[in-house]
């Protein structure tokens, strides 16, 4: 429910909130912050509080530096208490804000602005679009002076349950956090791997999904530190295990009902959503450089994982891009499985509604869903049922994202400009590196 600022004020006062933390998030999609104490409440929730555009990653230039933060109402909550010191220092709440330029226009560089467009471009065609996420992430032991290392706090597996499971503790208590700021947890468990971990919360309007892959991410680091772990969510940070994803659930309404459900229809699926299924295959490539944004995120794309190499669809098997779970009627969606949890989530939601959506603008249709292991077929049978790949590393996604007019108007011309610049010299530092590997393989040898 969005407040009034004064209801807001009053709010703050009433439940003796002593510091507002203004958040946003930079392109790469990190979020940062900005604390107010009580006497700047009044400035901060009239848009008043200022910064330096031109500190944050992929922003502005030094001469247009001032920059506004636009507090976003709907979005307030009170943080709970993470460690005893923090209780003594008194309350926290948080706003998400829209950045604004001086003359309050929104800043198109902005990824929550990003997202928004898409947003209104959807309720322009009638849409809604809804999103459910499942964040994957490892919990790994620090070494005595606070460093992280890849060591896993646990040698568990799936769903496995606590003594070999050591994470049930720290999960219920990241959950009990989340539950405290308003999440509606569905499921908590234990990953494939060793120390790896699972929480899904319910399906939301797409603005509001990406807020709280953004504090979601937040609550579990703050957690895991308080029990001397580190929370990552780099895609694969172990060779030979799987890695960490984060399938969206991915549905449109359309005058309260769910677009993609029709009972008549092929799979049950509705004409909206095959044209909406085939735009995201369309695009698949370019959207992977936003969804995958890392040179590690490739390092998970690899079969044998449970984690997508292939552009194809399906109604069954986990091999494909994109899968559409067997619930229909109110639960139809399609689970795209390529995201993972290191990407910018406004600019990978934004990215995937515009690619759907020009499914849709188009009239697209997908090719034939395919029910069979992808891995298991022939490349033969590959390019007989018009399977592509998904790009196999960082430089293979840019090259695909600079082909793309969609997806690039998506991400408007400050966002694409600056993420390919930061995104290219990524790749050619990883690229110029020598590593461990290498010296392993060949030093001696040759
Ligand atoms: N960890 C797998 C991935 O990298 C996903 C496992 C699952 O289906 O939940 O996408
Ligand atoms: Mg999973
Ligand atoms: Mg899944």
């Amino acid at each position: 429910e969005a407040l009034t600022p004064s209801a807001l004020l009053a709010r703050l006062e009433q439940e003796d909130v002593q510091f507002l933390r203004l958040q946003f998030t930079d392109i790469l999609g990190t979020t940062k912050n900005v604390e107010v104490p009580r006497s700047q409440f009044r400035k901060a929730l009239a848009g008043d509080v200022t910064f330096d555009g031109s500190a944050v990653e992929g922003f502005t230039r030094v001469e247009e530096s001032d920059m506004l933060l636009a507090p976003d109402l709907s979005t307030f909550l009170i943080y709970p208490q993470f460690s005893r010191e923090e209780g003594e220092r008194g309350r926290v709440a948080r706003l998400i804000c829209d950045v604004t330029l001086p003359d309050r226009t929104p800043f198109e560089g902005d990824p929550r602005q990003v997202l928004r467009r898409q947003v209104d471009r959807a309720r322009s065609m009638g849409f809604e679009m809804f999103v459910g996420t499942e964040p994957e992430f490892f919990l790994f032991e620090r070494t005595s002076d606070g460093r992280g290392t890849t060591v896993t706090h646990d040698k568990a597996g799936y769903f496995d349950l606590a003594p070999i499971d050591k994470g049930e503790r720290i999960r219920r208590e990241i959950v009990n956090k989340l539950l405290h700021m308003g999440f509606d947890i569905e499921a908590a468990h234990h990953e494939v791997a060793p120390g790896q971990h699972e929480i899904d919360f319910r399906y939301a309007p797409a603005l509001e999904t990406a807020d709280r892959i953004a504090t979601f991410k937040f609550v579990v680091k703050r957690v895991a530190l308080e029990y001397g772990l580190l929370a990552s969510f780099l895609p694969k940070p172990i060779a030979g295990v799987s890695g960490s994803g984060m399938h969206c659930h991915l549905s449109l309404s359309k005058d309260g009902q769910n677009a993609f459900a029709d009972p008549a229809g092929e799979h049950g699926l509705s004409r909206t959503a095959l044209q909406f299924i085939a735009g995201l295959l369309e695009h698949a490539g370019a959207m992977t450089a936003i969804t995958n944004p890392l040179v590690n995120s490739y390092k998970r794309l690899v079969p044998g994982f449970e984690a997508p190499v292939n552009v194809a669809w399906s109604t069954s098997n986990r091999s494909a891009l994109i899968r559409i779970p067997a619930k229909r009627g109110a639960s139809t969606r399609a689970e795209v499985r390529m995201p993972d949890p290191s990407c910018n989530p406004y600019l990978a939601l934004a990215v995937m509604l515009a690619a759907g959506l020009d499914g849709i603008e188009q009239g697209m249709e997908p090719p034939p869903a395919i029910q069979r292991n992808i891995f298991k077929m022939t490349v033969r049978e590959k390019r007989h049922h018009r399977v592509r790949e998904l790009p196999s590393d960082l430089r293979e996604a840019l090259e695909e994202l600079g082909k793309d007019d969609v997806v690039a108007d998506a991400l408007g011309d400050h966002v694409m400009t600056h993420f390919v610049a930061a995104k290219r010299s990524e790749w050619q530092e990883y690229s110029a590196t020598i590593h461990a590997w290498e010296l392993d393989r060949y030093l001696d040898l040759i």
